[in-house]
């Protein structure tokens, strides 16, 4: 059997690990002029241009996505891309649905179909794009609140800021149920971010019928959980315990959820680019709300007052983490009036220890 050359191997390749190669799911025109475009303009709060160096164009509609789609949903958004953008669709990672095209002709149609069917255009530019965000209660275990449920509300109150009101620079903001944070939650210029505040608590019966005891050991970043053996189960250290959740999504008898002191922290001034200043991880801005659903109307008006702060005081092109940088933190907190407080300093008392402590475990 001869041998295939690397190339050769590529084109003929099949497989089902992981996705299928990007190429082949993109537009002709982005293909053809991939690697050589200009610039891009933004025509209107929904809508930009890409310009080529062949003078190749290609138009991109955003629209609002809850981003848990029903299957008719997603067939509307199909059907309309069938009909104007040659069966292409974009789905980024923020959850903005981007519709595109390089016929001019089609922009005007493929906005009035979708407006006609309900959908939002908007969040190009100096202005919110969809909030990105994880599973919450519903969907995975490890939720210490809801995460659509939460979108929602608060994507009701920011709308003005999708469709039409400009702010400094983009400005992206991101939920993560738990401190896992599957969502962008470290680099969002704002992000709320669930947190359980207990040491879980261990059922010591299930524990040692339904869990590897090494594994579960092993699942504790800060090495806070250690055998038991006359249990046959496991100890848990509390002063080290940071209630990250690890542990129960390896064995669900440490159950970390308690449903009276669950909620949320919001965090700010991270970002991805690299744009004027390099990227940034974000930091706390308030350590705690209780869950409140269905509207959860704290959280919702502390991230509207932080983001109507910073529409009003920050320069232009500004992103929220610059505009604190050059305000510095103490300004943020007056201007914003949130309240300082102890938890807002880092006083982990084994960060020493754990930094340097590995996943393997000593028997
Ligand atoms: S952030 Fe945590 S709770 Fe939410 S989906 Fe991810 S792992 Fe699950
Ligand atoms: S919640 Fe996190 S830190 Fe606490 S014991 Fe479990 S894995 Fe360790």
């Amino acid at each position: 059997m001869a041998w295939l050359t690397e190339e050769e191997a590529k084109k003929t390749r099949k497989t089902d690990i992981g996705p299928p190669h990007y190429e082949q799911f993109l537009p002709p025109v982005i293909k053809k002029n991939y690697g050589n475009w200009k610039y891009h303009e933004r025509l209107d709060a929904g809508t930009m241009v890409h310009v080529s160096n062949t003078g190749d164009k290609v138009f991109t509609v955003r629209v609002a996505s809850p981003r848990i789609l029903s299957t008719e949903t997603i067939r509307e958004m199909l059907d309309i891309a069938d009909k104007h953008c040659d069966g292409y669709i974009r789905f980024t990672s923020r959850n903005n649905v981007e519709f595109m095209t390089p016929d001019e002709k089609k922009v005007e149609p493929l906005k009035k179909d979708l407006k006609a069917k309900g959908f939002v255009i908007g969040g190009i530019g100096p202005r919110l794009s969809n909030i990105v965000h994880t599973q919450g209660w519903v969907h995975c275990h490890g939720a210490c609140t809801d995460a659509s449920g939460l979108v929602k509300a608060m994507m009701d109150e920011l709308f003005p800021y999708f469709v039409e009101k400009e702010l400094p620079a983009k400005t992206r903001l991101a939920l993560a149920c738990c401190v896992n944070m599957c969502g962008a939650v470290h680099c969002s210029d704002l992000a709320v971010v669930a947190v359980h505040r207990k040491v879980p608590a261990i059922d010591h019966e299930k524990l040692k019928n339904m869990c590897e005891i090494p594994t579960t050991i092993a699942s504790c970043p800060t090495r806070a959980i250690s055998p038991d053996p006359a249990k046959k189960s496991v100890k848990i250290n509390d002063e080290k315990c940071m209630y990250c959740g690890n542990c129960f999504t390896v064995c669900p008898p440490i159950n970390i959820h308690n449903p009276e002191e669950d909620g949320v922290a919001i965090v700010v001034g991270g970002k991805i680019g690299s744009l004027r200043t390099g990227p940034k991880f974000s930091k706390l801005a308030i350590p705690f709300f209780y869950n409140e659903p269905p509207r959860w109307p704290k959280v919702v008006a502390a991230v509207k007052n932080i983001i109507d702060v910073y529409a009003k005081n920050a320069r232009k092109h500004e992103r929220i983490g610059e505009w604190i940088e050059r305000i510095g933190w103490e300004r943020f907190f007056k201007l914003t009036g949130i309240e300082f407080t102890y938890q807002h300093l880092d006083d982990f008392t084994f960060m020493r220890d754990t930094m340097r402590t590995s996943a393997a475990f000593k028997w």
